[in-house]
C-alpha cells in the first residue's frame, strides 16, 4: 500500500489517496483547535497519542461487534483506513452534563444521566455545526431514516463498551463525539477518531479533567493529561 497525494487537511488531520482505491491512509497532526478555529495552539506529542488511542479502541470496538474504518497502523502518526462517504453529523453522547449540554440547558457540570442522551450536529464549519435533530438531517437528506436509527443504536453501543473500558482505568466517560460514514456497499462503519479530543475523560476518584477542555479553557499540563490518558491505556492492554 502506497501513500499518494494529499487531498484533504482538516484541523487535527491530514487524509491521503493511496494505491488501494478502497483506502486512504490518515496523518494525525499536534495542531489543536477550539471554539470554531477561534483558538489555536499545538499539543506536543497529541498526534501520535490519537492516533494510538483511536486505534486501540477501534480495535475493541471492533472485537465487540461494532463496524470500524481501521484497517493497519502505519506509523506513529498514520492509520490506513476504509474509505467511507462520511455522514456529515456530529454524534454526541453524553453520560454526565458538561460543556454545551451545561451552557445550553443552563445546568451545572458533573450532573450524572440515568440514561445516556443521543444528539446531532450537522457537520458544516460555515454554519458553526448546529445543533440538529433527527427528522431536521432527513428533511436535509444527510442520511436516511434508517441509517439514523443504526447510528443511534451503534453509538449507544460504542458507549456501554467505551464507558465500561475507561472504568477499568479510572476514567469517568463523560461525552464524546463520533463520526459514522457508508462503505461502498452501504454498510455504516464508525469513522474518525475518538480521543481526547474529541472525548470528556475525568479522573474517577479527582475529578481532573484528562482531555481537550485543559487546553480549550487554559488550565494548563494539557500534554501531560494526554500522556497520562495514554499511559493508562496502554497499561490496561498488558
Ligand atoms: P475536520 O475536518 O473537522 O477539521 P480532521 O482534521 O480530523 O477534522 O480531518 C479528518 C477528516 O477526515 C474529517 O473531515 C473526517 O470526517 C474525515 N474522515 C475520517 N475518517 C474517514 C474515512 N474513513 N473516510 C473518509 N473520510 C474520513
Ligand atoms: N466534540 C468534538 N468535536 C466537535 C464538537 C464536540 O469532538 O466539533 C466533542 C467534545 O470534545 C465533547 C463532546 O463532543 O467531548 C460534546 O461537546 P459539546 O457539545 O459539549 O461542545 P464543546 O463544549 O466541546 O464545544
Amino acid at each position: 500500500m502506497k501513500k499518494l497525494e494529499q487531498i484533504y487537511e482538516g484541523k487535527a488531520k491530514k487524509v491521503y489517496r493511496t494505491d488501494d482505491p478502497a483506502l486512504y491512509l490518515v496523518e494525525y497532526k499536534d495542531d489543536a483547535t477550539a471554539f470554531d478555529g477561534q483558538k489555536k495552539g499545538t499539543i506536543v506529542g497529541k498526534g501520535a497519542i490519537n492516533n494510538r488511542m483511536t486505534n486501540l479502541l477501534m480495535v475493541l470496538l471492533e472485537q465487540k461487534g461494532v463496524p470500524t474504518h481501521f484497517v493497519e497502523e502505519r506509523s506513529d502518526r498514520e492509520t490506513v483506513v476504509r474509505k467511507v462517504d462520511i455522514i456529515p453529523l456530529e454524534v454526541i453522547v453524553r453520560n454526565v452534563s458538561a460543556g454545551h449540554f451545561a451552557q445550553r440547558y443552563g445546568v451545572e457540570e458533573g450532573i450524572a444521566f440515568d440514561e445516556p442522551t443521543v444528539e446531532f450536529s450537522y457537520k458544516n464549519d460555515a454554519l458553526g455545526d448546529p445543533l440538529l435533530n433527527a427528522m431536521h438531517a432527513r428533511a436535509l437528506k444527510l442520511a436516511t431514516g434508517e441509517e439514523i436509527d443504526e447510528i443511534i443504536r451503534r453509538a449507544l453501543q460504542v458507549n456501554g463498551i467505551l464507558q465500561e473500558f475507561f472504568l477499568t482505568v479510572g476514567i469517568r466517560l463523560v461525552d464524546f463525539k463520533l463520526e459514522f460514514g457508508r462503505a461502498d456497499d452501504g454498510t455504516i462503519l464508525l469513522a474518525d477518531e475518538i480521543s481526547p479530543d474529541t472525548c470528556r475523560l475525568w479522573d474517577m476518584e479527582t475529578g481532573e479533567k484528562l482531555d481537550k477542555d485543559r487546553f480549550r479553557r487554559d488550565l494548563g499540563h494539557v500534554e501531560e493529561a494526554y500522556q497520562e490518558v495514554m499511559r493508562r491505556l496502554a497499561t490496561s492492554k498488558d
